[in-house]
This record gives C-alpha cells, sequence and structure tokens, in this order.
C-alpha cells in the first residue's frame, strides 16, 4: 500500500507543481497585459486622433504631429525587455487560458516584427522612400509631353488607335529601368532582416507576423485558380471579341496595351450601364444611414463623428478608423451623388460597424477584427449593394421594371470586374512570393510568365523589360495585395451563408436578423480566435474560394 500512496503523492505534486506553473505564468501574462495597456492604449488612441486630423486639415503641423505619435506608438514594439519576457513565456507552453494565450501570440508577432536592429530599419526606410520618390517624380512622356498616371488611363481608356495606345503603354514602362535595381536591392535587404527575424524570406516573415500561414494562403489561391480557370478563358473569348472589333483588328493581333488599363487588373466596360443617374438627386450618407440601421447596425454615432464631404486640404480618398475600440469610429469620405460614392460610404461604413459593434468586455488587444482582411470582406460585402439592382430597387431608389431591366447587364459586369481582378491578384500574389524566394532569378521573364499564364496576355514580342516594377505595389506595398483577393472570397462566402441560413431576402433591407447575426458571429468574437476558425465557426466552413465562384462564375 505504501508504493501506490507515495506514487499518488509524487503525482499530485507534479499536477501541482504543473498547475502552478500555469498559474504562474498566466499570472505573468496579466501582469504584461497590464504593464502593456496602460502605456499602449493612450498612445494607440494618441496616434489615430493625430492621424485623423492630419487627414482632415492637411497641414503640414498636424502631419508632423501624426508622424511623432505613430513613432511613439510603434517604438513600444521594439522593447527588448518586453519581447524577451513574451518569448518566454510562449516557449514556456504554460500559458493556456483561451483569452491569454490569443493576446500572447498577437503580442508575441507584434513584439517580433519590432525586433529589427534600428540600423537595418532605417536603411529599409531610406530605401522605401528613395523609390517612393522616384515613383512619384517619374512622367510618362509621350510626343515630348509629361502624362500624369491619370492621363494614361485616360489615354487607354479612349484611344481606339493602336500606334498611340502602345506608346502610352510603353512610355508608362519606362518607370521600370528607373526602379528596377533599387528594388532588388530592397528585396535582398529585406529578406536579410527576415532570414535575422527567424524567418526563410521575407514574403513568409510578413504574411506569417500578419497571422497567415503562406501554404494555407496558395492553397486559397490554388483552389480559386481552378474554379475560375476555364470562366475566365471563355470571358476573355468575348473581351477579345469585344476589342477586336473596337480596334479593328484580329483577336490574336490584341496586344497588352489593348486592355483599356496598364495593368488589365480592372474589368473593360463591355456592359455598361449608368448608375451614376440614379444616384444624381440622392444623398449616399442617407442612404446607407437607412440601410444600415434597418439591417439593426445603427452607424448615427459613426456619422456624428466622421468627416464625410470634401473640404480644401483634406484627404481625397476615403477610409474607416477606429480610435478608441471604445466606440470612437470615425470615416473620411468625400462623398458625391454618384454610385462610386454610393460604394464608399457602405463600404467604410461595413469596416465602421465591425470596429463599432465589437465586445468591450474583451481585452484591448482582441478589440481589433480577426484580420485585416475580414473587415475588408464586411467593407465588400456592403459595398457591392451600390449597384446591385435588387437593392436599389428595395432602397426605392429605382422601380420594378428598372430593376429587371438592368439585371443582366450589372450581373455580368460585376462578374467580368471580379474574375478580371481575380486573374491579376493571382499574378500578384504568386510573383510577390517567388521574387522573395529568388530575388537573382530572371525576374522580367517570371512575370509575362505569370500574366500569360493567368490573364491571358500575350506578352509583346522580344520584350525584356522589368514590367514587374511597373507596379509600385511591389516595391512599397509589400506582399499584402493577396489581402485584396482574399476580401473579396469572404465578401461572397458570408453573403452566401447569410442569404441561405439567416436573411429573409437577398439584398438584407430591413433585416434586422442580418445585423444580429454579424454582431453576435463577426464583429463580437474580435481576434479572440484565429480568422480561419472564426470563419468556421460563423459560416460552417473554413475560408473558401467556392462561394466566390459561385457568384461570379457559374
Ligand atoms: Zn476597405
Amino acid at each position: 500500500m505504501k508504493r501506490p500512496t507515495i506514487l499518488i503523492i509524487i503525482a499530485s505534486l507534479l499536477m501541482f507543481e504543473c498547475t502552478s506553473k500555469q498559474e504562474q505564468s498566466e499570472n505573468r501574462m496579466k501582469e504584461f497585459i497590464a504593464g502593456y495597456e496602460t502605456i499602449a492604449v493612450p498612445l494607440f488612441r494618441e496616434a489615430a486622433l493625430a492621424s485623423w486630423n492630419a487627414n482632415i486639415t492637411g497641414t503640414p503641423e498636424e502631419w508632423a504631429k501624426s508622424e511623432k505619435a505613430s513613432f511613439e506608438l510603434a517604438k513600444i514594439f521594439t522593447d527588448t525587455s518586453s519581447f524577451a519576457e513574451l518569448k518566454e513565456l510562449k516557449n514556456s507552453g504554460f500559458v493556456k487560458d483561451s483569452l491569454l494565450a490569443r493576446q500572447l501570440e498577437l503580442l508575441y508577432n507584434a513584439y517580433l516584427g519590432g525586433q529589427i536592429e534600428p540600423e537595418l530599419l532605417a536603411q529599409q526606410i531610406k530605401m522605401e522612400t528613395e523609390i517612393s520618390q522616384k515613383y512619384s517624380n517619374f512622367r510618362a512622356t509621350l510626343n515630348g509631353k509629361e502624362l500624369s498616371d491619370n492621363q494614361v488611363e485616360e489615354i487607354l481608356r479612349n484611344s481606339k488607335v493602336s500606334t498611340e495606345l502602345k506608346a502610352t503603354w510603353e512610355s508608362h514602362k519606362m518607370i521600370g529601368p528607373v526602379v528596377a535595381e533599387d528594388i532588388i536591392k530592397l528585396v535582398k535587404h529585406r529578406n536579410m532582416i527576415a532570414r535575422k527575424t527567424g524567418f526563410s524570406n521575407y514574403h513568409e516573415m510578413t504574411l506569417k507576423l500578419s497571422g497567415q500561414d503562406p501554404a494555407e494562403v496558395t492553397q486559397l489561391f490554388d483552389e480559386l485558380d481552378d474554379l475560375t480557370r476555364d470562366s475566365f478563358a471563355l470571358l476573355k473569348d468575348d473581351i477579345d471579341t469585344y476589342f477586336a472589333k473596337r480596334y479593328g483588328l484580329k483577336a490574336d493581333e490584341l496586344e497588352p496595351w489593348h486592355y483599356q488599363n496598364r495593368f488589365f487588373q480592372e474589368a473593360p466596360v463591355i456592359y455598361p450601364v449608368d448608375f451614376n443617374k440614379y444616384y444624381e438627386k440622392q444623398d449616399p450618407v442617407k442612404i446607407a444611414a437607412a440601410f444600415y440601421d434597418g439591417i439593426g447596425l445603427n452607424v448615427d454615432a459613426i456619422l456624428a463623428k466622421s468627416d464625410l464631404y470634401e473640404k480644401p486640404g483634406k484627404n481625397q480618398h476615403a477610409f474607416c478608423t477606429d480610435i478608441d475600440r471604445s466606440g470612437d469610429v470615425r470615416t473620411l469620405n468625400n462623398v458625391k451623388p454618384d454610385s462610386y460614392w454610393m460604394n464608399t460610404i457602405l463600404h467604410e461604413l461595413g469596416h465602421g460597424v465591425y470596429s463599432y459593434y465589437n465586445d468591450r468586455s474583451l481585452p484591448f488587444t482582441l478589440r481589433d477584427a480577426a484580420h485585416s482582411f475580414t473587415t475588408e470582406a464586411i467593407a465588400n460585402l456592403f459595398g457591392r449593394f451600390a449597384t446591385d439592382p435588387v437593392w436599389m430597387n428595395e432602397m426605392g431608389l429605382i422601380d420594378k421594371n428598372e430593376s429587371e431591366k438592368i439585371m443582366p447587364a450589372s450581373k455580368n459586369a460585376l462578374r467580368l470586374e471580379m474574375l478580371v481582378f481575380s486573374r491579376w491578384a493571382q499574378v500578384m500574389y504568386r510573383f510577390e512570393k517567388s521574387m522573395y524566394e529568388d530575388p537573382e532569378q530572371d525576374l522580367n521573364g517570371l512575370w509575362w510568365e505569370m500574366v500569360e499564364k493567368y490573364q491571358l496576355l500575350t506578352k509583346p514580342e522580344g520584350r525584356n523589360m522589368p514590367d514587374w516594377a511597373t507596379k509600385i505595389h511591389v516595391a512599397l506595398y509589400p506582399c499584402y495585395y493577396h489581402n485584396y483577393l482574399l476580401g473579396q472570397l469572404l465578401a461572397s462566402q458570408w453573403y452566401y451563408y447569410i442569404t441561405t441560413n439567416i436573411a429573409k431576402n437577398p439584398s438584407f433591407v430591413g433585416d434586422k436578423t442580418v445585423g444580429d447575426y454579424l454582431r453576435e458571429k463577426v464583429f463580437m468574437p474580435g481576434s479572440r480566435y484565429y480568422w480561419n476558425d472564426m470563419i468556421e465557426k460563423s459560416t460552417g466552413e473554413k475560408l473558401t474560394a467556392k462561394y466566390y465562384a459561385k457568384q461570379f462564375v457559374e
């Protein structure tokens, strides 16, 4: 009888030690979080407010304040002893409580990203700034005349003269040789930083630190490629037929400059519907407010703090910002009565409701979207309604006859837009991934290999230029483009889930169950779950390209 008793005592001692180690580690984590929040919460708010003020006024003083506040916030994550503490807690494996463990994971990644040697980071910023200046100083030159990017796009969209199109396209591509060498140097520099941080290259580091597994993302891109390849090929035939007629050429004589866009990233206007005329006498803000209120996600508190219309000096685009993760949510817009701004205000308020309806009992770190692309998905889900004839009818913008009349063209146009964009995003994702894996390879060749494979364009004969370097995102917004596509896939997945299981009508109008569902399953969980777990909890499936294909391919 003695032995078992001793064993039991030893076992319970071990267990006791285990619990106490867990308790100890979790207490240390709690202490860390308390210290972190004391510093980070006020700085987060200050930085968000300063950026907001800079964007609405545009004055150099406000921009200087904003830059300083962002720097102070970023500095938190450079602290080496804090990182050492997080690393020890992470390696111990004893922080098991789910909320604490999730915070540990997110904070560990944030601090890991901040551990880059200041000297290396300074060099990176210097290289990026120089490249950025080269892009902004560059003007395409055509017949001795300088052209802005907007003018280039205008000629590509409107001219029907092949020689002019070719010359314009080629003149814009001259930025390539200006920046290509610098970008390759920057890519190698970023890779060196990644390796010092423990990753095999910068692409892998960027995805992993943002909470994405590159293999998981690649698998989604493969799935989407399979689902869109044939439909895109058919659609591309239609596009080519249309352009061949437009330019008086044979389809196989079409060149990359014939697709009305520098990169063939946007759909050509084959199915014209003039949506603007339906919004001419409307206030998109009022419509959006009524719509969101109708689905149980009132946005009055957001609008009250927002800056919605044009003003001198103000940022001309649109964004949404969560100032304090405690209900101060604002959106900057420059609303005009047209369909673009209808889409935009619906989109930005989608980000807005995601932030505003968070769960304020969650810790600060978890009161955020599961991932930047999941909030993008909510924004896309709502933005798409701006050109949805059923929604427009139910919102009282057009009558039933008009709605039915424009339905086929609207559907085709959206389908075209989505498919064209999805093939372009394939090029961007796969090119960047491969470039960071091996920056020494023939990048000019790789780029055209991708463009030919995914966009079905033909490389101009004998062309060997750094055309990849003409897309500014490759250099300055690295390894992020894929999130735009993931945001579209998820918007479709939620749209299908909601219209099948939750909403009574496909436009959501007046259906409060939609708001209830989103609040409970998407907004309130914040970032407490890994993004793909949140998607599975809210739709019964992990992120899949199936529903995007269902909506836009079949
Ligand atoms: Zn957005």
